[in-house]
């Protein structure tokens, strides 16, 4: 069986420093907010080419504490995609304001910026796009939308933490920007963890307060908060496989890229990616027809396959009655043909190949 992910590939290649991180904090004990935790910050504000970094304890916290921090609540509009997984519009719900859903391009999967301007109302208050699959949304339009009737924009970067839009980074790219370190994300820890990016420093005041019960000092709480902070042992992972992660995406771009070239060659459809953008492929993606028989075909020849997502929110039973939708039928034409193939930084050329054909002959 091919691995979907492999994190045993990458511990291998990272082990010495990974155990010396781990190593360093057992001894020092300072387990909850210790110097890992702001240096963590530091390098990754650095790397995303954001002012503050705010390290919380999962990407779901970091939309939610995002969504806090503005004020955003009972009787406010949010704007997400239908088609992306169910947290983007969770943390909408956990706030107590309304997710309004819109549809996504039906070649990228992303938000589609044509209509945005349509679903604004007095109501609205932000835009949560999702640069799924690892490629950045079109930030820079749904941006416009945004400011000429001033709203937040919340980048959902859960998928994308390391691709480049127009020569700047994900997370750095709207009002704030907010990524996970779930094991199997691009740039992962092993647990749960998440970070969120800002310019603007009262925000990231707010981010942090909330990140802590809400105190801006010990035992003053000026706040409603949550538990949200990031373990320091789980910066402390991150920070070692920083030191890895710019080869990794190399690899993640040199494999996706094959994987385009391979299947345009065979006429097979797949999720597209715009010329002024970068994806970090957290998923590599590609539209079939008949998805069962092409899952099981697959399987059978021991090639793992998933399928993110198979069903927009508007169809889930939690969200039915909870959104606020209009026909989406680009999110409902990718959640019945979207299929999600092996996909990580050391998958080789021949296991590539193996998959390719296996799929070529699925769907001939
Ligand atoms: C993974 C993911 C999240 C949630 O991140 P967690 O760290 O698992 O809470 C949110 N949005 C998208 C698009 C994701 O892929």
């Amino acid at each position: 069986m091919i691995p979907f992910v492999d994190l045993k590939a990458q511990y291998a290649a990272l082990k010495a420093e990974i155990d010396a991180a781990i190593a360093g904090v057992l001894d020092h004990g300072r387990f909850i907010l210790g110097p890992e935790v702001a240096e963590m910050e530091e390098a990754l504000a650095a790397y995303a080419g954001a002012r503050h970094c705010v390290a919380v304890a999962s990407g779901t916290d970091a939309l939610l504490i995002s969504l806090m921090a503005l004020d955003i609540g009972p009787g406010d509009e949010v704007i997400v995609p239908a088609f992306t997984f169910a947290a983007t519009a969770e943390v909408v719900i956990l706030a107590g304001a309304t997710p309004v859903l819109a549809d996504v391009q039906p070649d990228t999967c992303n938000l589609d910026p044509a209509g945005l301007e349509a679903m604004v109302n007095e109501r609205t208050r932000a835009i949560i796009p999702v640069s799924l699959f690892g490629q950045p949304a079109d930030m820079e339009e749904i941006g416009a939308v945004a400011s000429r009737h001033g709203l937040a924009v919340i980048e959902d970067a859960a998928q994308s933490f390391g691709a480049v839009y127009r020569n700047r980074r994900s997370c750095a790219l709207s009002t704030i920007g907010c990524t996970s370190f779930f094991p199997s994300k691009p740039l992962g820890c092993y647990g749960d963890g998440g970070a969120l990016f800002t310019d603007d420093e009262a925000l990231a005041t707010a981010c942090r307060e909330i990140r802590v019960h809400g105190q801006s000092g010990r035992y003053h709480h000026t706040r409603i908060g949550v538990a949200g902070r990031m373990d320091t042992l789980q910066c402390a992972i991150l920070l070692a496989k920083l030191k890895g992660f710019d080869w990794e995406i190399g690899r993640r771009i040199e494999i996706g890229e094959r994987y385009n070239r391979l299947l345009d060659a065979r006429g097979i459809d797949r999720v597209a990616q715009r010329g002024d953008r970068t994806s970090v492929f957290a998923q590599y993606t590609v539209f079939v027809e008949d998805r069962d028989a092409v899952r099981a075909s697959l399987e059978g020849a021991g090639i793992p396959t998933a399928v993110h997502y198979p069903v927009p929110l508007d169809g889930q039973p939690a969200y039915r009655e909870r959104c606020i939708a209009g026909p989406l039928p680009h999110s409902r034409r990718a959640a019945d043909r979207v299929l999600s193939l092996p996909m990580h930084p050391y998958l080789d050329t021949a296991s590539q190949d193996r998959i390719v054909a296996a799929l070529e002959q699925a769907i001939a």
